[in-house]
């Protein structure tokens, strides 16, 4: 444990930039945009690859231990860890939300020692934050020759200690889905009434340290950013939905509607292979394998309603969701157990909300990627590119024949 981790633990202390909280200017993050692949849309936004520097996050803890078998998930000693720490009341938080109820202000800037062991789910601040959250005076600002990154990062975590997804019990997944929304759009609203800024939003999770998780303990995160434009990748999204309505010509044309109900209408012209690819699917939520996958192994969810967040989705959709969710990583993490090894793909993965930002208007039908970590080359770093070793109707094909649940 570094110095000032162990410092705070003591007395509390806040150290400069822990919660995103900033006293001096020139400790700020900063936002870089590659100035050889940025493009300006009609709208000002600028699209490209960009990068926060944070040097704060090079001292958060790794609390991952050398893994036995890297085909599935390790059996590590539960309680030992910093959420399991915080739970028992032993480290300090801000804790914003608990299971839910809103518990303290997303602005707050007083970390506290808390029993939230009697909690099922909840939602902090992140300690090692990218973001500014709270600053010096805008007026201030001018001083410095930096584009800062102000937001709000929150850490979503089960107070039970689970490693995957798959552990989960079904309605504990969606209490903790139904918090992830309340806390979000709290947040987002706190944020914007203070800065009157709009919000881009990213939901993901980490699981196991090659997919960039320091705690082993199962968690999700949101970096609700300011004013933050987004990627080029996030956008390609945007644009192909937008796109595909005048390709196909039709105003109210959606993939992800025609996917929904296992129509192959392609505005590309390809032959999609729905029927073969699908792996799970109830009244309102469609699994299947990517037609192009990102990794060997990549499964995509998609709700069957036309709805572009994940604070659109109704009471049944959660729970259908939260089924899910729960059954695709199960029949992931078999496939991997068995097939992993041959295709170089690890337990380890990331799970990626695709979904419209607060303030934006998209056409967009939400998506939810599950990829696994799998070694990659240089040609899928030179491109938005795979050379790929299965197709993806033979991995759903493997799948289904898997363990059910
Ligand atoms: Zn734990
Ligand atoms: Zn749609």
């Amino acid at each position: 444990m570094n110095k000032d981790l162990k410092a705070i633990t003591k007395d509390l202390f806040v150290s400069e930039g822990f919660w995103g909280i900033y006293h001096k200017l020139e400790l700020l993050p900063d936002v870089r945009l590659d100035p050889f692949r940025t493009y300006v849309t009609k709208e000002g936004t600028m699209i490209g690859h960009y990068s926060i520097i944070s040097t704060l996050r090079a001292d958060r803890p790794d609390e991952y231990i050398s893994t036995q078998n890297d085909f599935q998930i390790d059996q590590l000693e539960e309680g030992k860890d910093s959420f399991c720490r915080l739970i028992a009341g032993e480290l300090p938080s801000i804790c914003v939300s608990q299971d839910l109820t809103m518990s303290k202000s997303p602005l707050s800037i007083e970390p506290t020692l808390e029993n939230l062991s009697e909690t099922k789910v909840f939602s902090i601040i992140n300690l090692f934050t990218p973001m500014a959250r709270v600053m010096p005076p805008r007026e201030n600002l001018f001083q410095i020759n930096k584009k800062i990154t102000k937001g709000i990062p929150l850490l979503h975590i089960f107070s039970k200690h689970y490693q995957a997804i798959e552990e989960v019990p079904i309605d504990e997944m969606v209490l903790y889905l139904k918090n992830i929304i309340l806390t979000i759009e709290t947040s987002q609203r706190s944020f914007s009434e203070r800065d009157n800024s709009t919000n881009t939003v990213f939901h993901f999770y980490n699981i196991g340290s090659r997919a960039g998780a320091s705690i082993p303990h199962l968690h999700s995160q949101t970096l609700l950013y300011a004013d933050g434009g987004h990627g080029w990748k996030d956008h390609s999204f945007f644009l192909s939905f937008d796109q595909n309505r005048q390709l196909i010509g039709k105003d109210s044309f959606c993939l992800g509607c025609k996917y929904s109900k296992g129509l192959n209408v392609d505005p590309i012209g390809q032959r999609l292979h729905i029927q073969e690819r699908i792996i799970w699917e109830d009244e309102n939520w469609l699994a299947f394998t990517a037609y192009a996958p990102e990794r060997d192994g990549h499964i995509r969810l998609l709700p069957k309603r036309h709805v572009s967040s994940l604070w659109e989705l109704e009471a049944p959709e959660i729970i259908s969701l939260a089924k899910a969710l729960k059954f695709v990583n199960h029949v992931l993490s078999l496939f991997i157990k068995q097939y992993g090894r041959k295709l170089h793909i690890f337990f380890d993965r990331n799970i990626l909300f695709r979904q419209k930002h607060f303030g934006f208007s998209t056409p967009i039908h939400m998506l939810i990627d599950i990829i696994p970590i799998q070694r990659i080359g240089g040609a899928e770093i030179l491109d938005d590119h795979r050379l790929s070793h299965i197709f993806p109707e033979e991995t759903a094909k493997r799948m289904k024949e898997g363990k059910k649940l």
